[in-house]
């Protein structure tokens, strides 16, 4: 055996052992970051870098940032499917605040279980806040303050009256139902929280930053505590405010069945977006030519939990996975019907509304040869920044009715998903998770869009 042939033994070995390297950097680079959450975990580390806490990625679903700000702990989590103080919650901020003072604040009549707190209720002298908080037992010097301080009287109404926080002895609690997508989401919630904690335990000392949040916000702040005949207006005015920010177009209250609309045109394609009184978001867009039907849903609740075992498939029901808790389901020639209808679209199109929908908690997406339809998770006044939440979404319509319209349906598309070496038939190839046992589409990005772990063939 001389030089040459064994080269010709060792160079495909090297160039093997190169690739396999290769290749194991790549899957851990991507496994890793995203077993740990989706975009609330940089979020939740973002606050964490901002205000020098420490960072606890502990399992997919969940995110912590704790430690001091100031004299306080704090404390920031992001569970999207768990259980707490019997609703699911999706953010909490816990803020011990050891004002030390035995008093409790909380929105009226909403829990039960604290009437039989001894007490007075709190007389502010401003009705408004009268009416809507509630505290009991607090010192005679507080009471004082808040006579006379309309600023704290603000706060107090958007930190516990309108986000429906609660302060109770020591801690100050706040539950909110929504994904924070970025830092600057729970910023928003965080900085009023602990203005609110310094104020109340130092009422002498210096005030800093305008703590009161978007106008906005605080509009909805004010919906379920407002009169009935003030909602709608409410509503009204939230969509005008909405709707410059898409487009032309214009807000109407609908006093018969008690809906605010919004109708106008975004990238050219008309948009209705309907609020009813609960207040439920539904946004609707008229397609010159659609596709077939794909009904794609958000439920947090149905990812897999890793290392569980696969379902047992007692009906027909398929469902494949598109993004986090994004999926199609349905029986099986439904499934591939909607697959093969996803394969004529342009390219990684159904994977940016999935990240989208997860983003902004929209709970229904249907595309079909009319018109494309929207329906939003949480009620509008328990989303976390509801004019970014319903105005993206009503954008990713718009664009993606664009995208559609450059790319009407292709029957030559279709013929190519028969033909096994084509894109389109690797879109539709069904590939099941190894680690958490989701079903997806390994095509263009290979790993599970639920728990991150690269494919193998199902
Ligand atoms: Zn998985």
């Amino acid at each position: 055996m001389d030089v040459s042939d064994l080269l010709d033994y060792i160079g495909p070995a090297i160039g093997v052992l190169v690739t396999v390297v290769f290749v194991v950097v790549i899957v851990f680079k991507q496994f890793k970051p995203r077993l740990s959450g989706g975009t609330w975990d940089a979020a939740v580390q973002q606050i964490a870098q901002q205000f020098g806490l420490r960072h606890t990625p502990i399992e997919s679903f969940y995110d912590q940032a704790s430690g001091n700000i100031g004299k306080y702990d704090v404390d920031v989590s992001v569970d999207v499917d768990s259980e707490g103080m019997g609703v699911a919650y999706r953010m909490k901020i816990e803020i011990d605040t050891s004002i030390g003072w035995s008093f409790l604040m909380k929105v009226r009549g909403t829990k039960a279980d604290w009437e039989g707190d001894a007490g007075q209720p709190m007389p502010v002298g401003d009705p408004e806040l009268d009416q809507t908080i509630e505290i009991r037992g607090a010192p005679p010097q507080l009471y004082q303050v808040l006579q006379s301080d309309a600023q704290l009287r603000a706060l107090i109404k958007q930190v516990v009256g309108g986000w429906g926080a609660y302060l109770s002895r020591d801690d100050l609690v706040l539950f909110v139902k929504a994904i924070p997508g970025t830092a600057d989401e729970i910023r928003a919630y965080l900085e009023p929280m602990l203005e609110l904690a310094r104020w109340l335990s130092e009422p002498n000392a210096p005030r800093t930053g305008a703590a009161v949040g978007t106008a906005a916000a605080g509009m909805l702040g004010r919906y379920d505590h407002a009169p009935d005949q003030e909602k709608l207006p409410l509503l009204h005015s939230f969509m005008e405010q909405l709707g410059s920010t898409l487009g032309p177009g214009q807000a109407y209250i609908n006093t018969n069945d008690e809906e605010v609309d919004w109708r106008g045109t975004v990238n050219n394609f008309p948009v209705r977006i309907k609020l009813d009184s609960w207040p439920n978001v539904e946004i609707e867009l008229k397609l010159q030519h659609g596709h077939g039907e794909v009904d794609l849903e958000f439920d947090a609740s149905k990812v897999p939990e890793p290392g569980a075992p696969p379902p047992w498939d007692e009906s027909d029901t398929v469902r494949v996975f598109f993004g986090k808790g994004v999926f199609i389901e349905g029986a099986g020639v439904q499934v591939d019907g909607m697959l093969q209808h996803v394969s004529a679209m342009p390219e990684r199109v159904i994977a940016q509304v999935a990240e989208a929908m997860a983003r902004d908690e929209v709970r229904n997406f249907r595309i079909d040869s009319q018109r494309l339809w929207v329906r939003m998770g949480p009620e509008l006044t328990e989303m976390l920044d509801p004019e970014g939440q319903v105005g993206r979404t009503a954008q990713v319509m718009g664009w993606l009715a664009q995208s559609l319209q450059g790319a009407p349906p292709d029957p030559a598309a279709l013929q190519a998903a028969q033909n096994p070496q084509s894109a389109a038939a690797m879109m539709m190839m069904k590939t099941s998770c190894r680690y958490c046992s989701t079903m997806f589409i390994a095509y263009p990005d290979p790993n599970c869009p639920n728990c991150g772990a690269p494919a193998q063939a199902s």
